[in-house]
């Protein structure tokens, strides 16, 4: 299971993660969505990365994240016949490891890889990528594999 990303869309991850700490930056992760999508083992390779606000207000933008359902139904449309699709989403995490947090579980959906920048003291700690496990209760962690 992994998620291979060019080396240039991991350096521009890290840098929109950095510049928004002590915040949460988050987006999509567009590329060809793979047969088997959903199962455990799967490799999605990422073509672009498209930044978006983080929803939240304020104050709680430091420890969480949220992405609009429009956004995601239009970005969906957009792509649409395109061949390619959301195939999971990033975010960081100030000030604290790059684990999952609960409320990362419970929004989580099956199929996407979740990508998970930490940032800590406005530098990069740490980057590793998740997906939710089949049961919903757990996170499985996949290689993160740069591709130049
Ligand atoms: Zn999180």
């Amino acid at each position: 299971m992994s998620l291979k990303v060019p080396a240039q869309l991991i350096e521009a991850v890290h840098r929109a993660a950095e510049k928004a700490f002590p915040e949460e930056c988050c987006g999509f992760l567009i590329g060809a969505v793979p047969n088997g999508f959903e199962k455990p083992g799967r490799t999605v390779m990422v073509e672009e990365i498209q930044a978006l606000p983080n929803g939240w207000e304020a104050g709680s933008r430091t420890h969480r994240y949220q992405i609009d359902p429009k956004i995601f139904a239009k970005t969906e449309a957009e792509l649409s016949g395109t061949g390619k699709g959301i195939v999971g989403l990033y975010h960081s995490h100030p000030s604290v490891p790059a684990w999952p947090s609960p409320f990362d579980l419970m929004m989580a959906w099956p199929c996407y890889s979740y990508w998970i920048v930490s940032v800590i003291e406005g530098k990069i700690h740490d980057s590793r990528s998740w997906m939710r496990g089949e049961d919903g209760r757990n996170f499985v962690e996949e290689n993160i594999v740069e591709e130049n």
